[in-house]
């Protein structure tokens, strides 16, 4: 079986040529249009009948030209009258059509030949467009013309329109589609009793009633997707992604890992140490690690906890479980930041221990950096901490066993994946352990998401949650605060600095430019440092080299600095509990997601921690909704879950990023119904019934099912 990373990803595979039915249905498809059709991911018979429509027109009946409503699609028949090339205003095809009730025009900027010999006078034709009032009096511009016999009846059911693409005709398409499905075996995969008990109709009649509605059905139900042939297929598209999660999940779990055994003596040591106890949501979550690490199959785990739960000792004990049993672990962070601080972190918890924590960051002269690459290929050391610089090339980790990637949702399937793959770089599987053995995976996240797209997004992975902040914390206080009022702000910021706290201001995030968002950063910084002599002020932006940044951080950390001016760089992870005030400057233009993860940085110590949103007026809609979401919310899964209901689930939780495939019909949020059914009959489907299983993910993906998740 080749590794997940050769698979190419959804949007590009091409199904194998083996995979095409020689079939009916795609005969007569010459080189060219298979050539058009594959740009809309059509690539056999099966896709054709899947290819659904987009929306309807109804040339069911014929309107009169003179009760034709302008702004409303209509359909008219009639008589050519005229028919020219006029060259003012513009040059243009100019037809006039005569019916019993009036007479109309009908023009085409781009026109063939063919379309003006259709058009000679005297002929019939049947028009479908929108009627408006334009230069020559009513009119339809660009409409669809077609030529009739005097008294040709009318289609019975609404004209599907279908997506297309330059060059294919929707009268091909159609075509097609219509050969498509009468040669196509259309059975039913499903059993019977799911669909009854969802009121779906049977996969055939589905199809039928999408691409030849009767001329009956419910335009509105089809137009916006809620007619039960709808349902039917959007549920089928969920059962399909959760069928191929399942697999994924499944095939993972196939592979054979490294057991590491729970070893007390160091772990006790840790624990003894440590400055808190563990919270029962991480007690929870470490045994659940714990247990997954023993298993002879590799872990894929999720932890999910909200900022500032705690996810970084249950990383910390995860690792050490595997430095007990002599092999290697590594924790992969988003940014250089929190890499740093996490490397920090665990040296200062682990290295009393007697373990060397090794640090790969670009930042780290070659010279370090190349000593302790040496120590972790020859397996002396088995521990370490890197932003990508852990994935790029000469990083051999022999013997890893562990993979823990902070942030997950930061890095891309690829990276995730390749972070993994590490370990099988070396001489097959995680060392002597055996060929072929993968690493455990551990992802962490603090990013909630919302139940319904957990279930689409995580439906492969084993998910532990730290519902519970360490005790002790003082809930943050919010203000919105107008940036009139900025002066005020000012003067709370001395204060507390004054009080021996500290602060972070942060910039605003300008999207369009970085050179921007670099000045406005600057700019900040002066009128700050101005204002406030007697505090001692850094500055923290992206352009600063690593080992300025980490300067900087370390300075803030241990309170060299009162105030850090900083852009987002440090919306991740940053963790300095004596901070106590964060002031975001125009907090409208962040997402809810990023004012959470910063809100995040401050409440951290024992002091009562406030987060001052500083807006400018006049605010969007959105943006005022925003932040009356951050102001009356703290849990991180309330605001998730207006998250997803201010900005839709495409963008949530990059999809795109996600590795899975892609929803074209079913929607996250509007069909959010059907996913729990989806997922109880996929894991029903896979004991019982795996060749319909099999039979149904071939029909929807055809050979693209393969998933890139880590
Ligand atoms: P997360 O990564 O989940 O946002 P961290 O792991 O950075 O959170 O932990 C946040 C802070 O809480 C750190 O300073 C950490 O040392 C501290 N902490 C973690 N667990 C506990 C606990 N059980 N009791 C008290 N403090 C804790
Ligand atoms: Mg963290």
């Amino acid at each position: 079986m080749p590794s997940a990373l050769d698979l190419p990803s959804a949007s590009q595979a091409s199904p194998p040529a083996a995979s095409r039915p020689a079939a009916h249905g795609w005969a007569g498809v010459g080189e060219q249009l298979a050539g058009r059709l594959a740009r809309l991911d059509i690539h056999r018979a099966e896709d054709l009948v899947l290819h659904l429509p987009l929306r309807y027109e109804d040339e069911t009946r014929l309107t009169p030209i003179a009760v034709a409503r302008p702004g409303f699609p209509a359909q008219v028949e009639g008589e050519v009258v005229s028919c020219e090339v006029t060259l003012r205003p513009r040059r243009q095809l100019v037809a006039r059509v005569r019916d019993a009730s009036a007479t109309l025009v009908a023009r085409w900027l781009n026109f063939y030949p063919s379309q003006q010999k259709l058009l000679a006078v005297g002929s019939r034709v049947r028009l479908f467009g929108e009627v408006r009032g334009g230069f020559f009096g009513d009119e339809m511009v660009h409409p669809r013309v077609r030529r009739v016999e005097a008294d040709e009846g009318l289609p019975e059911a609404l004209t599907p329109v279908y997506p297309t693409t330059a060059g294919l005709g929707q009268g091909t398409l159609r075509k097609l589609i219509d050969r498509a499905l009468a040669s196509s075996p259309l059975d039913d995969l499903l059993p019977p009793a799911v669909c009854a008990a969802l009121h779906l109709p049977s996969f055939a009649d589905a199809l039928r009633a999408l691409h030849h509605p009767a001329p009956d059905a419910d335009p509105v139900a089809l137009e916006q997707r809620e007619h039960p042939a709808w349902r039917r297929m959007k549920f089928e598209e969920l059962l399909v992604q959760q069928l191929s999660l399942r697999r994924a999940y499944n095939a993972r779990r196939a592979r054979g890992a490294v057991s590491l055994q729970p070893r007390d003596e160091l772990t006790a040591a840790l624990l003894a140490q440590l400055p808190f106890r563990l919270t029962g949501a991480q007690a929870r979550a470490a045994t659940e690690i714990a247990v997954d690490l023993a298993a002879v199959h590799p872990m894929q785990r999720l932890l999910q906890g909200d900022v500032g739960s705690g996810k970084t000792i249950v990383a910390a004990l995860a690792m050490l479980q595997a430095a007990e049993n002599g092999y290697q672990a590594a924790l992969m962070a988003p940014t250089e930041i929190l890499a740093e601080q996490h490397w920090k972190k665990l040296a200062g918890w682990l290295t009393p221990l007697g373990l060397h924590v090794a640090w790969l960051s670009g930042s780290r002269r070659k010279r370090e950096r190349e000593a302790e690459l040496e120590r972790l290929r020859s397996g002396e050391v088995l521990l370490a901490v890197g932003t990508h610089a852990l994935i790029e090339d000469p990083v051999t980790l022999p013997r890893l066993a562990l993979a823990v990637v902070d942030e997950q949702h930061r890095f891309g399937v690829r990276q995730r994946l390749a972070l993994r793959e590490k370990g099988a770089a070396g001489a097959g599987g995680a060392g002597e352990g055996g060929p072929g053995l993968r690493p455990h995976m551990l992802m962490m996240s603090a990013t909630p998401i919302p139940r319904t797209l957990a279930m689409t997004h995580y439906a492969d992975l084993d998910v532990s949650i730290l519902d519970e902040l360490p005790p002790g914390r003082t809930p943050i206080r919010t203000r919105l605060v107008s940036d009139a009022r900025r002066d005020e702000v000012v003067a709370r910021l001395r204060t507390a600095c004054r009080e021996g706290r500290q602060a972070y201001w942060v910039c605003p995030l300008i999207e369009e430019s970085e050179a921007l968002q670099l000045q406005t950063a600057l700019d900040t910084f002066e009128t700050l440092t101005a204002a406030l002599p007697d505090l001692r002020i850094g500055l923290l932006h992206g352009r600063l080299k690593a080992d300025e940044k980490s300067a900087t951080m370390a300075a803030f950390a241990a309170h060299e600095l009162d105030v850090l001016v900083a852009t987002t760089v440090i919306e991740v992870g940053v963790d300095v509990p004596n901070a106590s005030l964060m002031v975001i400057e125009h907090a409208e233009r962040f997402g809810l997601a990023q004012l959470h993860q910063l809100r995040g940085r401050v409440g951290r110590g024992s002091a009562e921690s406030v987060c001052i949103l500083l807006y400018a007026q006049p605010l969007s809609q959105t943006g005022r909704e925003r932040l009356k979401v951050i102001y009356e919310n703290t849990d991180g899964f309330e605001i998730a879950r207006a998250d997803l209901r201010i900005r839709g689930p495409g963008e949530f939780v990059g999809a795109r990023q996600s590795g899975l495939p892609l929803l074209r019909y079913a929607s996250l949020e509007d069909d959010v119904d059907l996913i729990e059914p989806a997922r109880a009959l996929a894991g029903q489907m896979l004991r019982d019934m795996p060749q319909a299983a099999d039979r149904l993910m071939a029909r929807w993906l055809g050979g693209r099912e393969a998933l890139l998740r880590a």
